[in-house]
């Protein structure tokens, strides 16, 4: 269908759009990517080079702007506001207690807003968690696992571990009954701890939502070296400019292979003990996929309903293409509801399935994978075809390792029974393939005790 060009141009009014998306999902950086601190696989602190003369910091009338078009840019019952960084707790809290007041201002009558905030957790503290669970924020806090593993990469300015800092905030997040998830990147540090890492969480930390992200960071042959260094080359200098380019990548970057290991291992502790009561994200979205359901963009079959906005205004197709080239315009001279249902947007979304490699159209996992996020998708297929995704092999190990249980679970809910039935199930496959284990044991020792008795006879 074609699309209508909005009947109203005054950017102070919602465009009638055909075939605008109900509902989005809208990544605000209200500090842009100033951070306070300084964790070397973050190439998002290099997007201050875009903004080189600009105070990264986002103003009342913007905000106001922000909150407002994306209420009415919603016709779904639920409104999602979700703040990100750089750390949004360098904004301070007046700013989030504004922004809540401006969403109960323009919120329409059904509607109801849930406010998710990812933070570092180092400059929480009483007010800020006690804020957060009167307005039933549901935070995100950025962990990679115990401490060894954490401070591997997540330090702060001066190359300290941020560990204590983090668990600090962690625990204020607990005192005061703030709904949390965990969120864990997969690097170089943490790739053969799958099991440790999550026990971790589940076991010290009694997190009971988590959520892994690979870190691939890309680089070329003239960048590699300063990538590696922290992408600053030395400690004080500003960062190169981080952009989608080059088929290689940093030290700190999860191997293929490894990441699928590494998300295998946590699924065979999860799928024994957990199903139900820890929601792990990758797992769960995976399970939707057996229903042709992908609530994930990086395994949807297109993308282009997870746009970013800039403390300026400006707005860009993706949080991972903060680049000039996806900048969509400036929420302050076109509404955003149009530059989300843009033609450029549209593209953008539907490039994902127009460029995938021949090994994805032939592969055997196409309807869970979609060919993984368009960021990885730097290598060479195995006929050679370039805009193959790097993380393909870990990708093909998870979708096969998990497959059986998968498809059990899918089973059970198109049976109307409970996924966790699984649990039992493995249970009794674990105890019978122990005693199969076993039995050999028994036969070869009857065996040999046989021959030995034969041998004596
Ligand atoms: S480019 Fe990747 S991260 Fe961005 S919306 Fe698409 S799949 Fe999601
Ligand atoms: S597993 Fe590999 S080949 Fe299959 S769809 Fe995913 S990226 Fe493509």
């Amino acid at each position: 269908m074609k699309e209508r060009r909005p009947i109203i141009k005054n950017k102070r009014t919602l465009p009638v759009i055909a075939n605008a998306p109900p509902a989005f999902h809208l990544l605000a950086k209200p500090t842009g990517s100033t951070c306070n601190i300084n964790c070397t696989y973050c190439f998002f602190l290099s997007k201050e080079a875009l903004y080189p003369n600009e105070k990264s910091r986002m103003s009342h009338e913007t905000l106001e702007e922000y909150i407002r078009q994306l209420i009415e840019s919603h016709t779904t019952p639920e409104v999602t506001v979700a703040w990100q960084g750089g750390e949004p707790t360098l904004m301070r809290l007046e700013f989030f207690k504004k922004a809540v007041e401006i969403a109960k201002k323009y919120i329409k009558p059904g509607q109801s807003i849930l406010n998710t905030f990812q933070t570092n957790g180092i400059l929480l503290d009483d007010e800020w968690c006690a804020f957060f669970k009167e307005n039933n924020f549901l935070v995100g806090l950025s962990v990679d696992g115990p401490r060894d593993i954490h401070d591997a990469y997540r330090v702060d300015r001066g190359a300290k571990g941020t560990f204590d800092r983090v668990m600090n905030g962690w625990a204020l997040l607990q005192k005061h009954g703030v709904d949390c998830n965990i969120l864990c990147t997969v690097n170089a540090a943490n790739e053969m701890h799958g099991g440790e890492v999550y026990r971790f969480f589940r076991d010290e930390m009694h997190a009971d939502w988590i959520q892994f992200i690979p870190i691939v960071e890309r680089a070329t042959q003239e960048t590699l070296e300063i990538a590696n260094a922290g992408w600053a080359g030395q400690a004080g200098r500003k960062r190169l400019l981080y952009t989608q380019s080059g088929t290689l990548v940093t030290d700190r970057s999860v191997r293929p292979k490894q990441y699928g290991r590494f998300m295998s291992d946590i699924f065979d502790e999860w799928v024994r003990h957990d199903v139900g009561s820890v929601f792990v994200q990758l797992l769960d979205v995976t399970l939707e996929a057996y229903f042709s359901s992908h609530v994930m963009c990086v395994h949807s079959e297109t993308c282009g309903g997870a746009p970013v906005l800039e403390p300026n205004g400006d707005l860009y197709s993706c949080d991972h293409f903060v680049e000039p080239k996806y900048k969509l315009g400036n929420i302050h001279k076109t509404h955003m509801l149009e530059m989300v249902a843009s033609e450029q947007q549209r593209a953008f979304g539907m490039d994902k399935r127009a460029t995938l490699t021949g090994q994805c159209r032939q592969c055997e996992f196409l309807t869970l994978c979609n060919g993984g996020c368009p960021k990885d998708r730097f290598s060479l297929s195995k006929d050679g075809e370039p805009g193959h995704n790097y993380l393909c092999p870990g990708y093909e190990l998870f979708f096969r390792h998990t497959r059986p249980a998968m498809s059990t679970m899918a089973e059970l809910l198109r049976h109307g029974r409970p996924p966790f039935e699984i649990m039992e199930l493995i249970k009794a496959v674990d105890e019978r393939s122990t005693r199969n284990r076993v039995a050999p044991h028994y036969r070869e020792a009857a065996n040999s005790k046989d021959r030995a008795i034969g041998d004596h006879a």
